[in-house]
């Protein structure tokens, strides 16, 4: 089906799968806790290679502990690592938040910026945790193509690469951007519910005769 779709018709067939899933998900949202954007900032560094869930346990204490730039800033780097350990790759993770947050100090007045140009400076910070932090915290049109919105693109044939710049700048063109971050919330929800990794649900799928990728019609 989506081999040979236009590009007109797959942006259809996109907005009636948000549609759906709109309806199937009114609680859609991030999955990181956060309440401020330097938060969802370190969570989002934190989210690399590592569960939405496992990240949240971490920061429930490490927000507790460390509430502005300067104080991840200035922190012992050992005591930082000791904090983040649990997400993997912690090393690297603390280094580039201390980092990150020096040059929100340094260059951004100790504020997190607001577009993805002045973003992707920061240490640890790629074009997904940006467009992640725009679309969360300042509503900002931004696609986050996380592990979910990979597979789940390509399961739907609107993309046929795991590449997720690519996949980003292929769904921007068939999709208007005041749906960006709706996609992402709903998109990212169905990946944990029900468009499962190894384990889709296909048979209770609200889009499964949409979907190229069905196990099993309705
Ligand atoms: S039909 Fe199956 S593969 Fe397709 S989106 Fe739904 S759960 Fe995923």
């Amino acid at each position: 089906m989506a081999r040979r779709e236009s590009q007109s018709a797959k942006s259809q067939r996109l907005g009636i799968i948000l549609d759906r899933l709109a309806v199937a998900y009114p609680d859609a949202r991030v999955g990181l806790d956060f309440t401020s954007p330097l938060e969802l900032l370190i969570a989002t560094i934190l989210s690399a290679q590592c569960t939405d869930e496992r990240v949240n346990i971490v920061t429930k204490s490490l927000f507790a502990r460390y509430r502005q730039p300067v104080d991840y800033a200035t922190a012992p780097i050992e005591e930082l690592e000791e904090s983040v350990r649990s997400t993997g790759f912690y090393k690297n993770k603390a280094k580039n938040i201390q980092q990150c947050c020096r040059q929100l100090i340094d260059q951004f007045g100790g504020e997190v910026p607001q577009t993805l140009e002045e973003l992707v400076t920061l240490a640890g910070v790629g074009r997904k945790t940006a467009n992640c932090v725009l679309s969360n915290c300042f509503d900002i049109p931004g696609l986050t193509v996380d592990t979910h919105v990979t597979r789940i693109s390509n399961l739907l044939g609107l993309v046929s690469t795991q590449d997720a710049v690519k996949i980003e700048f292929a769904l921007m063109k068939i999709l208007t951007s005041d749906r960006w971050n709706e996609f992402d919330r709903l998109v990212i929800t169905h990946g944990r519910r029900t468009c499962i990794a190894r384990r889709p649900q296909c048979s209770g799928c609200p889009i499964n005769d949409l979907c190229p990728s069905a196990q099993e019609k309705p």
